[in-house]
């Protein structure tokens, strides 16, 4: 699932392409993008408007259009968007929405699994949309250690599920949270709320670090992600821990191990992380 590096890059990528396009034409095929709202109603509502703005916010991404009409797109497991300049926009059978620009280009929506959300909101929605979802950005000039102790603060959670619920930060998933938790020595599995001060300054740190890479890199691609120009992220190369199970851990050299974790896989290094 795309994280917060892979979105950001998608952000990034889109930006100078949309920023001052006009939507000329909007066709949604998919009914489960837009649901409960029609997608037709929602093609309609996009059509014509003038991109003023692309960002980001945790995991979704944020399409400001200068009428202050916002298209918030979260794309969940498998989404990704492609811009093409050559109207290569071609027969995709997982192509579920397509925006033909003002200047001849096309953004694709692909999505295999169907998870995706597209969801067009006024100006004044968008912020309690947001807040009531999602919490700090770890990436914030202004999100500091104190902040995340306060949000692991008398929880009994493993640390690991506390950092992938995003009211704790926004746009920290499986991947990324496995890795900051290797890089600051902790056990995915210890109660959030026991951490010490020093172990704290040291996650807020791993935090984003994990992250920076994440973004330098373009993302991980492992299956279907993408960035807007069709190419693959490399982080998947760089992997401290995720998805390394048997294989030895850089710094010293133990095998990692994996576990369930919520549900979900989770990689450690058992000798260093405590
Ligand atoms: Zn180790």
């Amino acid at each position: 699932m795309p994280e917060l590096p892979e979105v950001e890059t998608v952000r990034s990528t889109l930006e100078p392409r949309l920023v001052g396009r006009r939507f000329d034409e909007v066709e949604i095929a998919d009914s489960r993008l837009t649901r409960p709202i029609d997608p037709a109603e929602v093609a309609a509502e996009l059509t014509g408007e003038r991109v003023a703005a692309v960002a980001r916010r945790g995991k979704y991404l944020i399409v400001r259009f200068e009428s202050g009409l916002v298209l918030l797109i979260h794309l969940r497991m498998t989404g990704s968007l492609v811009h093409t300049t050559n109207g290569a926009a071609v027969s995709d059978p997982h192509s579920r929405a397509v925006v033909k620009l003002d200047d001849g280009s096309d953004v694709t929506y692909r999505d295999v699994r169907r998870f995706g959300t597209w969801l067009v909101l006024a100006e004044d929605e968008l912020d309690p949309y947001l807040s009531e979802r999602l919490g700090l950005e770890p990436l914030d000039p202004g999100f500091t250690s104190r902040d995340l102790a306060a949000r692991l603060e008398g929880r009994k959670t493993p640390v690991k599920a506390a950092l992938l619920d995003q009211r704790t930060l926004a746009g920290v998933g499986n991947i990324y949270a496995d890795e900051a938790l290797w890089r600051a020595r902790i056990h995915p599995r210890r109660p959030a709320g026991e951490l010490d001060p020093a172990e704290i300054r040291a996650l807020h740190r791993a935090i984003r670090r994990a992250l920076e890479a994440g973004i330098e890199r373009q993302g991980a691609t492992l299956r279907d992600y993408r960035t807007p120009d069709g190419g693959s992220g490399r982080m998947q190369h760089e992997f401290k821990v995720y998805g390394r199970e048997g294989e030895p851990c850089i710094r010293c050299g133990g095998p990692i191990e994996k576990t369930r974790l919520g549900g979900r896989g989770s990689w450690f290094c058992p000798i260093c992380q405590r």
